[in-house]
């Protein structure tokens, strides 16, 4: 699989597994650990996850996935590339170390490669930064960076501080705001744009349109959602899926090619946006 380099220097494979939704319940845990073990046995290596997400949960389905998979032998900890995030309202001076322990405890881990803020709060930017970056020294995280930031947001952070390693947005064909201004704003300081609901919280597997295109190329819809947007130049797509069907096609989906043919039908169902508009969240 490709992957993108970070400005600070590592680099971020092309295509990860979110986990948005797991650790919700408990009668679903067994599965969705089985379903994060799963992927990494099939090459997963990136994993996005939050202390959001199931408040904790998520976090401790991907630590005990993990955990059983280095303990079978299955992957080295230093070929995976884990990322967590912070609530704004914990991304304080004293709060983000806290909360990045906690996560680090649920995870099993003694650090992870990419610690985001998950969005805009209260906290001066300054202060989450001087966060990070204490966080980095002490090598809790690998490198640190934002989501849901647009281009203004991403100014001011820049005036404060240069470090960001990545931003994190919703991106997908259906969703294609951000390609206006934000993606090359980060394609000119070479920082990895991560689509968050790459295939619009799965909606655009029933997309008709596209569906007939990815028909015509042999791939299934998602597929084809998924190859466009690893297809945009320094964008990364982590779609969450907990069926072994949906895990292993997503996973192909990052050797598809796609054609200036296809690409132009895409524009054509789908078109890029004319005009600034605020970037979409979910
Ligand atoms: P996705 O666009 O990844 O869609 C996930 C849904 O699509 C699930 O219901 C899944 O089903 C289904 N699906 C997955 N693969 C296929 C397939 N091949 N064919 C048909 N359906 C499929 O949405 P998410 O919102 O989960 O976004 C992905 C990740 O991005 C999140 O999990 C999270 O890690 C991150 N995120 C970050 C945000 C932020 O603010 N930073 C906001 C939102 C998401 P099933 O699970 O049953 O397999």
């Amino acid at each position: 699989m490709k992957s993108l380099e970070l400005p600070g220097g590592g680099a971020m494979p092309a295509l990860g597994l979110g986990t948005w939704h797991m650790g919700e319940s408990s009668g679903r845990r067994a599965a969705e650990v089985a379903a994060v073990r799963a992927a990494i046995a099939m090459g997963y290596r990136l994993i996005d996850t939050a202390e959001m997400y199931g408040e904790g949960g998520a976090e401790q389905v991907v630590g005990q996935a993990v955990a059983e998979a280095l303990r079978a032998g299955e992957v080295r900890r230093e070929e995976l590339f884990i990322v967590s995030k912070v609530y704004p309202h914990n991304a304080s001076r004293r709060g983000t170390p806290a909360a990045c322990a906690r996560s680090l405890s649920r995870l099993g881990l003694d650090h992870v490669d990419l610690y985001l803020l998950h969005w805009r709060g209260e906290y001066p930017l300054a202060e989450t930064c001087e966060a990070m970056r204490a966080l980095v020294a002490d090598a809790r995280i690998r490198h640190w960076g934002v989501s849901n930031f647009d281009v203004d947001d991403m100014e001011e952070l820049e005036a404060v501080d240069g470090g960001c390693a990545a931003n994190q947005v919703y991106f997908s064909v259906g969703e294609r705001g951000a390609e206006f201004s934000l993606l090359p704003w980060q394609r000119q300081r070479g920082m990895p744009m991560m689509a968050y609901s790459p295939i619009d919280q799965g909606a655009l597997a029933a997309d008709p349109a596209l569906g007939r295109l990815a028909q015509k190329l042999g791939v299934t819809t998602a597929q084809l959602a998924l190859a466009w947007v690893i297809s945009r130049t320094g964008v990364v797509a982590i779609p969450k899926a907990v069926r072994e069907n949906h895990l292993r096609e997503n996973l192909a989906a990052a050797d598809l090619q796609l054609s200036a043919e296809t690409l132009a039908e895409i524009d054509r169902l789908h078109p890029p946006p004319r005009r600034k508009k605020p970037l979409a969240m979910i």
